[in-house]
């Protein structure tokens, strides 16, 4: 019960242990050339939180559903 392996995405929150169920794509224009995408994991809980984090210094560029980003990046292979 509740057993996690290295494989399962957890939320990139602070202290938060639950499954990441967004990817939040976000960018520094001033460490970062335009195309990088860092990632951070989200929690349903913590999507709002973390993308309003990255949102109020115009860092987040993409929030989606961590399926279909996981999906997206295998095709681009
Ligand atoms: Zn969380």
């Amino acid at each position: 019960m509740g057993f996690v392996t290295d494989e399962s995405p957890i939320c990139s929150a602070k202290g938060c242990r639950a499954p990441a169920v967004w990817v939040l794509a976000w960018n520094n224009p001033k460490i970062h050339t335009p195309e990088r995408r860092k990632t951070w994991l989200a929690c349903e809980e913590h999507r709002e939180h973390l993308s309003s984090f990255l949102g109020v210094r115009g860092f987040l560029k993409d929030v989606v559903p961590f399926e279909e980003w996981e999906t997206s990046s295998a095709a681009d292979g």
